[in-house]
């Protein structure tokens, strides 16, 4: 690209199914890029390979990209002027440039059986060279390919691939990359149902569409060199290239759903923040330069530059996106917090009497969660009397004592005069005293008692929070097991 042009870059899924954290992270590199500069961030759906396509994927795709906070300048549904965005809709432009590439004889039909080729591969195993397709078709007579054409047999349209050739891609994250063309075999460009394998419908594409940067994972880095000849077959300029670093498990192994999930739906569902998740894909491979972590979309667009990309594998660490996670909640408002909990608490069947009350038990909470999900694990006592008791608490925390213990303070507290933090924490201290305990043993009994749990907020800010009625008849029912 020249340097006057003002940077068009694309995200460009495939509809198979949910989008992967990997997806976010270069659909958030295209759109951190094109923000920066100023540029065009296009989303276009390559939809070619018809027996991948799984139903509602692209309408789940553009939620999660809504939901994410990506805005897109130009895709399905926006418009721009470069579209259709959908490469099913543009299946004449292929068909144009495909015949362009058959008109100069850089591609040429095959007609070979799938066990033909079968047989060929096992015949080059045995003899222990390379697998590649032997050409067979490219040199058939010209009559005999009018023929069989005309016949209707089924066939391919293959690319040509020079030989001895070594073809340079200038990536801005790994220099310049070399492939050497022998190791490739011809390519297939438009597969025997008639429409364009991936290599021709995203180079007739993005060339199309004016793309100046090709910004995608690094798995894409072997099909560069084909990009690059079909560029020059058609005498186009090459984009710029951006391979961004593999996604990887905590053990280094390919991220995979087998160590957890890799939808950005699960997360979503899961209650985490857009904020945090973006927040989290962001750091997967860019780094600010300093140690700071925390960036709202804002600041990322900020900061982003992909000179600032690694090469080498970016590892998934779930805790880090539950940090991440915590740090943005902990921002949020109370009020926007409510809003996004109470749906899921009147889904579940719980009764949180009121908003005033809700925003006391987020308040109590937010510093704790690290996600909306943990509202459930953690808080559901706020809103019903536990119906039983964490067994290991149970064993730490209530004693052959605790019975009586409990007792006394609840007959103080059903006439304290005032059920607030501090008369709590003054009403405990003295009764610890008065039986020559220390107040922890009391507080753990306690907070086993009101909430069948040992953790959360501290024990007096749960009880105010919980309130007098609900305390006591906790304390009741739980009197009754320690006898
Ligand atoms: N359709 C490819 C994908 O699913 C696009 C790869 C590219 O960006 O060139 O990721």
């Amino acid at each position: 690209m020249t340097e006057r042009q003002t940077p068009r870059v694309r995200f460009a899924p495939s509809p198979t199914g949910f989008l992967h954290v990997g997806g976010l992270r270069t659909a958030l590199y295209n759109y951190l890029f094109a923000r920066k500069t100023g540029g065009t961030f296009v989303l276009r759906i390559e939809d070619t390979d018809r027996t991948r396509i799984v139903e509602g994927a692209v309408e789940n795709l553009l939620k999660t990209l809504t939901w994410s906070g990506l805005e897109f300048d130009e895709g399905p549904g926006k418009g721009g002027g470069y579209g259709p965005y959908v490469q099913s809709e543009r299946l004449n432009l292929y068909r144009e440039h495909r015949d362009i590439l058959m008109d100069a004889r850089q591609a040429y039909p095959c007609f070979c059986a799938p066990e033909r080729l079968e047989e060929m591969r096992k015949q080059q195993q045995k003899m222990r060279i390379a697998p590649k397709y032997d050409r067979h078709c490219l040199k058939l007579p010209p009559e005999k390919v009018s023929e069989l054409l005309a016949a209707g047999t089924p066939h391919v349209i293959m690319m040509k691939v020079p030989e001895s050739e070594t073809l340079t891609a200038n990536d801005d994250i790994r220099g310049d990359v070399e492939f050497i063309s022998d190791r490739l075999d011809d390519q297939v460009i438009v597969k025997s149902d008639g429409y364009p394998t991936y290599h021709l419908a995203n180079v007739v594409d993005d060339h199309l569409m004016g793309i100046t940067h090709v910004i995608r994972g690094e798995e894409w880095l072997p099909s560069t060199p084909k990009h690059i000849l079909l560029y020059r077959y058609f005498g186009w300029s090459v984009p710029q290239f951006a391979h961004l670093p593999l996604l990887l498990n905590a053990d280094r192994s390919k991220l995979s759903k087998r160590q957890g999930d890799v939808a950005v739906e699960e997360y979503r569902a899961a209650g985490y923040l857009p904020e945090a998740l973006v927040n989290f894909v962001a750091l997967l491979g860019w780094n600010p330069g300093d140690e700071r972590e925390i960036f709202s979309l804002e600041e990322l667009v900020k900061e982003f530059s992909l000179e600032r990309v690694g090469k080498s594998g970016a590892i998934f660490n779930v805790d880090k996106l539950k940090w991440l996670n915590q740090q943005h909640l902990r921002g949020l408002p109370t009020t926007s917090i409510l809003e996004k909990v109470k749906p899921s608490l009147t889904a579940a069947g719980l009764d949180y009497r009121d908003d005033a009350y809700l925003a006391k038990v987020i308040d109590a909470m937010k510093d704790r969660l690290s996600s909306f999900d943990d509202f459930h694990s953690f808080a559901l006592y706020f809103f019903r009397d536990p119906e039983n008791y964490d067994e290991t608490a149970r064993r730490k925390n209530w004693g052959p004592e605790s019975g009586k213990q409990v007792g006394i303070l609840l007959s103080r507290l059903e006439t304290v005069p005032e059920f607030s933090e501090q008369s709590l924490e003054g009403t405990v201290k003295e009764l610890a005293a008065e039986l020559g305990i220390s107040p922890g043993r009391i507080i753990h009994a306690v907070r086993l008692a009101v909430s069948g749990i040992s953790i959360g907020p501290g024990l007096y800010e749960l009880m105010t929070v919980l309130g007098r009625e609900t305390v006591l008849r906790r304390l009741r029912s739980a009197i009754r097991i320690l006898g």
